[in-house]
């Protein structure tokens, strides 16, 4: 189940999954999903909407999802003395909030079935920081603090929860920054280019697949070196 996988580093992330075989349900807030994937309605910040689609994907899927990618983020981007009590809270709300509820109802079956994965996906800003993004660093800085204490209360079941911390990928978020931030980002970067949304996925499919089973409570980066020693 990828949240948020109708386009961007979330839809990657489901075609690589279904590239290598997997039953993928992506969730999508409206429309349809994209052509050869299967996809439940699901807004992040609502209880009843997310249990509503891991039911519907249960029933989809015939059985309790086993790999969970909480991918679903927004940013609402400007500087602290200007940023209104609901830029702050409707991105915690969002990136925060809804991981948590995806986190917490896929961990139902997946205690059941003593196994299962959940993947987080944070961002190289937040434990780099970034002006302008102390909501969106907050968000996704809380993300390990979540993966860790899930580790640790789950851990024991066969479930593990890491976090992937991408820099600065090509996607439609992206292409929101301004020219200058772009260049600052990239000064930065030691791989000297961005990523592709697939290398994200790579290291996401790595977390699910049977090479993964042992690591928990890590933060894996996918961001060319820049947030290196964080
Ligand atoms: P996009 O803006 O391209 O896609 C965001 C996805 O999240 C969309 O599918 C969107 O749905 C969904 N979404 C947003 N709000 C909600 C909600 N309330 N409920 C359900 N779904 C929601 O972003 P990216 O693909 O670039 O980013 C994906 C993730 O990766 C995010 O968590 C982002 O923070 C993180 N990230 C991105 C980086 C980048 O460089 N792009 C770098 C580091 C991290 P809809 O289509 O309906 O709007």
């Amino acid at each position: 189940m990828v949240t948020g996988g109708n386009r961007g580093i979330g839809l990657a992330i489901a075609r690589s999954f279904a590239a290598a075989g997997a039953d993928v349900i992506i969730t999508h807030r409206s429309g349809t999903p994209p052509e050869g994937l299967r996809g439940v309605l699901c807004d992040v910040t609502e209880t009843e909407s997310v249990d509503r689609a891991f039911t519907e994907a249960e029933e989809l899927l015939g059985r309790p999802i086993e790999v969970l990618v909480a991918n679903a983020g927004i940013t609402k981007d400007t500087l602290m003395m200007r940023m209104s009590d609901d830029d702050f809270s409707s991105v915690l709300e969002t990136n925060l909030t809804g991981a948590f509820r995806c986190a917490r109802r896929a961990s139902k079956g997946m205690m059941r079935m003593r196994k299962g994965r959940i993947i987080l996906i944070s961002s190289v800003v937040g434990l780099y920081g970034s002006p302008g993004q102390t909501n969106y660093a907050a968000s996704k800085s809380a993300l390990v603090g979540l993966a860790r204490s899930i580790t640790r209360e789950l851990g024991g079941r066969g479930i593990t929860a890491n976090v992937v911390a991408p820099g600065f990928i090509e996607t439609e978020m992206t292409a929101e920054l301004s020219d200058d931030l772009r260049k600052q980002y990239l000064s930065g970067i030691p791989a000297g280019r961005f990523a592709t949304p697939e290398e994200v996925a790579g290291a996401v499919r790595f977390l699910a697949g049977p090479d993964g089973g042992y690591i928990s409570g890590a933060v894996i980066p996918v961001d060319g070196g820049l947030g290196m020693g964080h």
